[in-house]
């Protein structure tokens, strides 16, 4: 493991509220903290001493107490169908990850909210590699200035952009690293700077209950709820997590999350595994139990990972099941998995030493990348 150096604080770390408060405490006007906002979120400049309206002085106060930089890049790789992903490095050694998915009417930006994870699910690479740390806000807002960076997607633009949609379906679980993610979310949907709406962003959870209906307060955001399985038991098997927050409780904290948000229906997430809550009986009891929550459903097929004896139903049973829940009236869509060959697919997210060996070629013609793009540019 690398040495561990202590850095400067992250200029990310501040909400704009708090950016203002610090510059007034120091006794500094409140529109220099509105001028450094510009230039980190609508210009996506990372050089202090290019931000050309900013005085000599602050400039240098900023240069000695804060760092702005974007986590450290350790890796990409690009899969044939166009998906990337980034493999980070924080100040610590550890490492996290990122996917970008690029198609035809959006670009999806798939971001980590902790390294590793603690819930454990049967099913996922991430679970099986355990909980090592939450990512701090400006660990999960980096990525995506990153990859907005990366993919040449400054100024921000709302109406035409390379990223256009957020979703929190990397490593761990975001309602387990809740401060961070609510800041997080509260840089990215600034007016005066990166501008995502908050329809544009989607939280994904196995079901911390207790956090669901704060989320629909503090952020107003998409909710996705990664279900899998109908019945307690099935499920206490697949989320070990579901002994604590059981599924009873889950619906009812649902049910309530679309008024609460402001958001049309929330979507329920289920991984398809053959032989295990696949078959007709469960996509009947599935309608049964969700009745009266405003949902949508996204079927997922399996995606293997070494290591896992889990299999993936076949494509005819995912059709079966989905028939069922649409001819109960629900919308429900099978997820085409993007990124197999590079495993950046959903729940194949670990930063295994093997996965680290790979490619170093790519990795340099990536840095090379990175030192050419806008950071330190003047605009
Ligand atoms: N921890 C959060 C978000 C990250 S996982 C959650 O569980 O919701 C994002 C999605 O990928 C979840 O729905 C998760 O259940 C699913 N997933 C995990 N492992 C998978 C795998 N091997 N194949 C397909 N989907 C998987
Ligand atoms: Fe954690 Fe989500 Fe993986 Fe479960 S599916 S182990 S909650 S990252």
């Amino acid at each position: 493991m690398r040495e561990f150096k202590p850095l400067k604080p992250s200029v990310f770390q501040f909400s704009f509220a708090e950016l203002t408060a610090f510059f007034e405490e120091k006794g500094m006007a409140k529109f220099r903290a509105k001028q450094l906002w510009n230039w980190l979120y609508v210009h996506g400049q990372c050089a202090f001493n290019q931000m050309s309206n900013l005085p000599g002085s602050l400039k240098v106060f900023l240069e000695n107490n804060f760092s702005c930089e974007t986590p450290r890049l350790a890796k990409e790789l690009t899969s044939n169908d166009g998906t990337k992903k980034w493999l980070f490095e924080g100040p610590d050694g550890k490492r996290f990850e990122a996917v970008f998915i690029p198609e035809r009417s959006r670009g999806t930006l798939c971001v980590s909210s902790q390294i590793g994870c603690f819930v454990g699910c049967k099913f996922c690479r991430t679970g099986s590699q355990g909980f090592e740390r939450n990512l701090s806000a400006d660990e999960v807002l980096g990525q995506v200035l990153f990859a907005k960076t990366l993919l040449g997607d400054w100024p921000t633009n709302p109406q035409n952009r390379k990223i256009n949609n957020l979703v929190f379906m990397g490593m761990g679980e975001p309602l387990f690293n809740y401060e961070n993610l609510c800041k997080a979310v509260n840089i990215l949907t600034c007016k005066s700077g990166l501008e995502f709406s908050r329809h544009d962003i989607t939280v994904s959870t196995s079901g911390i209950t207790d956090k669901i209906l704060p989320l629909a307060r503090d952020t107003g955001v998409n909710l996705a709820v990664s279900l899998h399985a109908v019945s307690e038991e099935k499920r206490s098997v697949l989320i070990p997590i579901n002994k604590t927050y059981k599924l009873s409780e889950l619906f009812a904290t649902v049910k309530k999350y679309p008024e609460m948000s402001k958001t049309d229906r929330v979507t329920f997430e289920y991984v398809m595994l053959e032989d295990i809550n696949d078959s007709e009986d469960d996509a009947r009891l599935f309608a049964q139990v969700i009745k009266g929550i405003r949902a949508k459903i996204n079927l997922i097929p399996f995606n293997a990972w070494d290591g896992s004896e889990l299999k993936s139903s076949c494509q005819e049973a995912i059709e079966r099941f989905a028939l069922i829940l649409r001819k109960a009236g629900y919308i429900c869509t099978i997820r085409n998995s993007r990124g197999q060959d590079i495993m950046a697919a959903c729940g194949q997210l670990k930063t295994s030493k093997r996965f680290l060996k790979l490619d170093q070629l790519q990795l340099d013609s990536v840095e090379k990348a990175v030192d050419k793009s806008n950071c330190g540019r003047s605009i």
